[in-house]
């Protein structure tokens, strides 16, 4: 009897983890060239995807969730002042950081996501508690904070966020454009972003940002919006954007190119070009997204000179790259 309890066990832990799990992120998009970037500064960027996907690997192989991968993966970025999206952030015209994140479980649409903020430490964090432990989608600067705070997540100063490097950039980005105009534009992205899908054939998405750099104070871009930065559906896919927010939400971006796969069945590949090299291109809306199927494929298209990117799927080494040409 024991055996056969036994047994049965082992055959329904091999049914429920028959899918082969899949992991993607991005680090944004942009000017990334190899005249850019210094050796050192490649080796860098290569070698925290790569902690980053390892960690979410882990999660995964273990038979953890889409969403638990997802959100280790985005933290770990956060952290590292080599992303603009927690730690290290973009600053805004008035030297202040403002974060926004959103995060989509693909099992049931749930989403949640927060913008404007500026003390909690973890971002993605926050947009995780809205979409958990609230009723709402989306919570906006105080009273976000207040919430994610009531949640018992870590606060932090606003100096916290705060990197000499981006303090440089705004510096230039100042001296070039000269004033605050809603035309100056930053070419630079480096937004993070994660989509994975676990053994259970869950897709779950997250984005987290420090918006574009000399950003108007109160902007809000792309990544907190679902359908537009962020999207998990697992009918259909799960999508990370990162690039010129005001285009990815004016073209429902990451929405775009789950609706082409489910009404216009289109495959993930034929979607995400459609939306990005084709839509994307015309419109002027530079940057690029990260997604991945439930079947486990991956896109990772932009329309930038670079995008930090990088991957891991079951049974497969970890793949990191940033040009064009890789
Ligand atoms: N999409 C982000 C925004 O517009 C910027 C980025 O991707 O780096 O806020």
């Amino acid at each position: 009897m024991k055996k056969i309890y036994l047994l049965l066990l082992m055959l329904m832990t091999q049914l429920t983890f028959s899918q082969h799990y899949a992991l993607v992120l991005h680090g944004g998009a942009g000017n990334i060239t190899p005249q850019r970037l210094s050796l050192e500064e490649q080796k860098e960027y290569h070698e925290k995807m790569r902690e980053a996907l390892q960690e979410g690997e882990k999660v995964l192989k273990e038979g953890g969730s889409a969403l638990s991968a997802v959100t280790i993966v985005i933290q770990m970025l956060e952290e590292s002042p080599l992303f603009n999206a927690g730690k290290g952030a973009v600053f805004t015209w008035e030297e202040t950081n403002e974060l926004d994140a959103s995060v989509m479980d693909g099992r049931n649409l749930n989403a949640g996501a927060v913008t404007g903020i500026s003390k909690i430490k973890s971002p993605i964090l926050a947009a995780v508690e809205v979409m958990t432990n609230s009723p709402h989608v989306m919570l906006s600067g105080k009273g976000a904070e207040e919430f994610a705070k009531g949640q018992g997540l870590d606060t932090v100063d606003n100096a916290y966020f705060k990197t000499q490097k981006r303090l440089k950039s705004l510096k230039k980005f100042k001296k070039k454009t000269g004033s605050l105009s809603d035309k100056n534009q930053d070419w630079k992205f480096g937004t993070v972003g994660c989509v994975a899908l676990d053994r259970e054939g869950n897709i779950a998405a997250g984005t987290s940002t420090g918006g574009m750099t000399g950003k108007r104070y109160g902007r809000i871009g792309d990544s907190p919006i679902i359908g537009a930065g962020t999207y998990a559906d697992n009918s259909t896919c799960g999508v990370s954007g990162t690039g010129h927010g005001e285009f990815f939400i004016r073209y429902n971006v990451a929405y775009d190119i789950s609706a082409l796969m489910k009404y216009a069945k289109l495959s993930l590949k034929a979607a995400a070009e459609e939306v990005v090299l084709k839509k994307l291109v015309v419109a002027k809306g530079s940057g690029g997204i990260i997604a991945l199927d439930r079947a486990g494929n991956i896109s990772m298209v932009f329309n930038t000179s670079g995008m930090f990117r990088g991957y891991v799927k079951e049974g497969e080494e970890i793949k990191t790259a940033m040009f064009k040409e890789e």
